[in-house]
């Protein structure tokens, strides 16, 4: 019996509050002692934990903690939510704040880098801290979420921004929160005449599929059109549970994007990128964005060479549906947003005709019209 077995069949049925998103909440591991009895772990690695620890905090929830199916340190889950000892190297290229996220933000909690929609991070605190998580700065840190004060300075900021159309609530975990303090934001933000779109970034159909529950949903579309945004980064990740999530999702008329981050080892590979697309896609999720990994402190591990990325777009683009692919995009250091980049299909282009591959590396000619007539 694989430990994912002993987790669903053992716990999930022996233990009645496995579905009650809070127990999984308040049993969450979050230190070295803790890991060693679910994990076989040495007296060097349980070291290698705790010193990690004093710099990135570490929480893993007993649902995500059941998807490991080994133990032998490659495993996809694993790597996302166990510390390893590279995160204490600083490699000379690692940015505090790769996005310079404080060099757009003129309220706290508000980044406003695009013309017409803001980030509105309103919690530190999330139910797994990644290991590659690009805000790593401030997630984790502090268990705080926004206070009523700032709440009404961001929300200031907004109503006297018109052109703010779009309203993205992450974090952190927006879905950490109460249902009730979430409905608190979300009807301020509805009570705004230009805002038209509320969108929530969240991992909790990941990482904690429980937490989407019909009181949730029943409060969500109150307030529609609502968007949701997920981050599944692995096929490992995709469970009769957080499969459940997602369909409930969906079936409030809520449109589901995922935002994955390619990950060295552990989604680096054209294969297991279409497996994760296709399984999405399957549960009604639209791949959304594909994130070369940021240049946050201690990640250097998971950076990929962005080549790897462009043969992964290469090698998805053609061969499945187009609602699979999902748009790879740096997002520039220093704060330049995100840049879209692709294999390069336009072999020449000028006024008389642009000459072209197609997917399967075969030419084409389009003829261009007369630009004077
Ligand atoms: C990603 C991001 C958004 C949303 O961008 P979309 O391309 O519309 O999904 C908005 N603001 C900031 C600062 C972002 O990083
Ligand atoms: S859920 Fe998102 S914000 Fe939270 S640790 Fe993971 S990547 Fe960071």
């Amino acid at each position: 019996m694989t430990r994912q077995d002993y987790y669903y069949h053992e716990r999930s049925a022996k233990d009645p509050r496995w579905y009650d998103w809070k127990w999984q909440f308040a049993h969450r591991i979050t230190n070295a002692e803790q890991l060693s009895r679910v994990l076989p772990l040495t007296e060097e690695e349980k070291r290698d934990i705790s010193s990690c620890l004093s710099r990135f905090r570490m929480a893993i929830t007993p649902y995500y903690l059941s998807l490991i199916r080994s133990t032998d340190k490659n495993d996809p889950v694993l790597r996302q939510c166990v510390p390893s000892i590279e995160e204490t190297y600083d490699c000379p290229d690692d940015l505090p704040d790769p996005l310079n996220e404080e060099g757009d933000s003129p309220v706290p909690h508000i980044v406003h880098r695009y013309p017409d929609r803001v980030l509105f991070l309103v919690t530190y605190k999330c139910s797994v801290y990644c290991r590659h998580c690009t805000r790593r700065r401030t997630v984790g840190e502090e268990d705080r979420i926004i206070n009523e004060k700032e709440l009404s300075a961001a929300l200031g900021y907004i109503r006297q921004h018109p052109e703010i159309r779009d309203v993205l609530i992450s974090g952190g975990d927006p879905l950490v929160m109460s249902t009730g303090r979430l409905e608190h934001i979300i009807s301020s933000l509805r009570a705004i005449p230009n805002v038209d779109i509320i969108r929530i970034g969240t991992r909790v159909p990941v990482v904690m599929p429980m937490r989407i529950t019909d009181e949730l949903l029943e409060m969500l579309k109150k307030y529609h059109p609502i968007w949701i945004n997920t981050h599944f980064n692995h096929p490992n990740e995709i469970t009769p549970d957080s499969e459940r999530a997602c369909g409930m999702i969906v079936d409030a008329g809520i449109p589901l994007g995922n935002q994955s981050v390619l990950l060295k080892g552990i989604n680096d590979d054209p294969a297991v990128m279409k497996e994760l697309v296709l399984k999405l896609v399957h549960m009604r999720v639209r791949p959304y964005y594909l994130y070369q990994c940021d240049l946050s402190r201690g990640i250097s591990h998971f950076r990929t060479n962005v080549d790897v990325g462009i043969k992964i777009m290469h090698e998805l683009t053609g061969n499945i549906s187009g609602y699979a692919v999902p748009k790879y995009v740096i997002d520039a250091p220093g704060g330049g947003g995100k840049i879209p980049v692709s294999y390069n299909y336009v072999i020449s282009r000028d006024d008389r005709e642009v000459v072209m591959e197609n997917f399967r590396g075969k030419m084409y000619k389009y003829p261009q019209p007369d630009k004077n007539e």
